[in-house]
């Protein structure tokens, strides 16, 4: 995918970022998405999620690295960032959530990224200034 970088100046604008990357997403595809707490990353997937059909809450998950959130293909939505180091982790771990024929979005990847395969897209969000947030696509 081509490099980018755009800024959005709402969680709505992010959103549509999310969503516009999910329509060229296929089945088995992983997506990372990294940035500081608050930066956006769930308002992202959200997006995503949005146009995949999931019509549900899409929020960080709080008691398991990851949730299958239904949608076409179904989206598999994690978030390592309580994970710490994969190291004495079971290597399945992974497995129950990331399919062939699901779409995943990863936050707090850094831990996992050896490990995961089919990565097709990185998204980084940082601040810039109040409700601004500069997302860069690669
Ligand atoms: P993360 O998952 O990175 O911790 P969240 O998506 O959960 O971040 O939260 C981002 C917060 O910032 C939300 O409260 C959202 O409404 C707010 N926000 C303000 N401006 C933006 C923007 N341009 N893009 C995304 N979120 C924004
Ligand atoms: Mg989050």
């Amino acid at each position: 995918m081509p490099h980018e970088v755009k800024h959005t100046y709402g969680p709505d604008q992010t959103e549509a970022l999310g969503a516009e990357l999910a329509s060229r997403l296929a089945p088995g595809d992983v997506v990372l998405v990294s940035g500081e707490l608050g930066s956006g990353k769930t308002t992202f997937v959200r997006g995503a999620c949005r146009a995949l059909g999931v019509e549900g809450p899409v929020t960080s998950p709080t008691f398991t690295i990851g949730q299958v959130l239904g949608g076409s293909p179904e989206v598999a939505h994690l978030d390592l960032y309580r994970l710490g180091t994969l190291a004495g982790e079971d290597p399945a771990l992974l497995d129950d959530y990331l399919t062939p024929d699901r779409v995943a979005f990863v936050e707090w990847p850094a831990v996992a990224e050896p490990a995961l395969e089919r990565v097709v897209a990185r998204v980084l969000l940082e601040h810039a200034g109040g409700d601004r947030r500069r997302v860069t696509l690669t």
